[in-house]
């Protein structure tokens, strides 16, 4: 299958060469090295190094990141959103498209994604069902019947362990491994935009990813962020099985050689297949920095046994302010209950 033609040969000299890129924000030229935020979005979008990309989060329109990848973005920022809840529409109009993570029930954003769509909106996908990514699914859906067809909601319902906000049956549940394909049925073109199912346990026990298999992408909904770090909520968060599903994304990576990573919140990460933090290595240092914290949580846990909650998230969080403690709190009880479940 074709891959797109600007990641399958990328200019090798100035991808390699460009060890900074430039797009603008805030109306003027602004420059970043491989290892800051939006660098990745700026290789995905101008890999020759032109100055084209705007890096302005922007919510009354699509942005658009490859011929067949489009961002909206909800109006919905804030401390554990971000710049908002990113949707994203795959596909293009001769195929009809995937929306994947309507976002909150905000009706105009709703409204703006399926204009976005053409009004062509085959299968609404979650990839989990927290109240910043799932409430839009069904307005969506019921936008999309009010023109005539009915996209079925896909994804994995919740368990028992969600909290009651994060409640999700959706029509048709997806399975590890499975394929929806976008296809320009009957037209000469034989144009194919392939997603695969990853259950990715461990920020939420019903997230998913999903790999576009010709384009080399991965859209990691909440367990790869950009710009923020993933809260692991016990019981429905597992520190254990998000480490086990980082994992599987590594794999993923090498078995589809993917270049970039879609985050539900943030710029676009990653770089060139095999260029430094491509997909993989953005992967592989965000579990080292997992480890590394919890190398951290052990040491302050062996130096303050009698130590609460409280005093080890003061050590152990250290470099993170003050007011973020209650968040690291919850990834604080993961990592205590992973250390414990293997220290027992
Ligand atoms: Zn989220």
């Amino acid at each position: 299958m074709p891959r797109s033609s600007q990641l399958v040969h990328p200019p090798r000299q100035s991808t390699s060469a460009l060890a900074q890129r430039a797009g603008w924000l805030g109306g003027k030229e602004a420059r970043y090295l491989a290892h800051e935020a939006p660098f990745g979005e700026l290789a995905l979008t101008c890999p020759d190094g032109q100055m084209l990309h705007h890096l302005d989060w922007v919510t009354d329109q699509p942005v658009l990141l490859l011929k067949n990848v489009q961002r909206l973005t909800a109006p919905n920022p804030g401390v554990m959103t971000g710049p908002g809840t990113n949707s994203y529409l795959v596909g293009d109009p001769d195929t009809g498209y995937a929306a994947i993570d309507p976002g909150p029930a905000d009706l105009e954003h709703l409204d703006r994604l399926w204009r976005a769509a053409g009004g062509n909106i085959r299968h609404i996908i979650c990839t989990h069902s927290h109240p910043d990514h799932s409430p839009g699914a069904a307005p969506l859906q019921a936008l999309c019947e009010q023109h005539g067809h009915k996209p079925p909601i896909l994804g994995l319902a919740s368990h028992a362990t969600a909290r009651a906000h994060s409640a999700f049956t959706p029509d048709r549940e997806l399975t590890h491994g499975e394929r929806l394909v976008l296809a320009s049925h009957g037209l000469p073109s034989d144009i194919t935009h392939t997603l695969r199912v990853v259950h990715t346990p461990g920020h939420a026990a019903n997230h998913l990813c999903l790999v576009l298999e010709e384009d080399g992408l991965l859209f990691s909904g909440d367990h790869v962020l950009n710009g923020s770090t993933t809260v692991i909520d016990p019981p429905d968060g597992n520190m254990n099985d998000y480490l086990s599903s980082l994992d599987a994304l590594i794999a993923a990576c090498e078995q589809d050689q993917i270049n970039f990573i879609f985050p539900a919140h943030g710029y676009v990460l990653g770089n060139v297949w095999g260029e430094p933090h491509d997909a993989r290595a953005c992967i592989s240092h965000l579990k080292a920095h997992r480890l590394k914290r919890e190398a951290k949580i052990l040491k302050v846990m062996q130096q303050h046994p009698e130590g609460s909650m409280d005093d080890w998230v003061s050590h152990a969080y250290d470099d993170v302010p003050p007011r973020l403690w209650p968040v690291a709190m919850r990834s604080l009880l993961a990592h205590v209950e992973r250390i414990r479940s293997l220290t027992s």
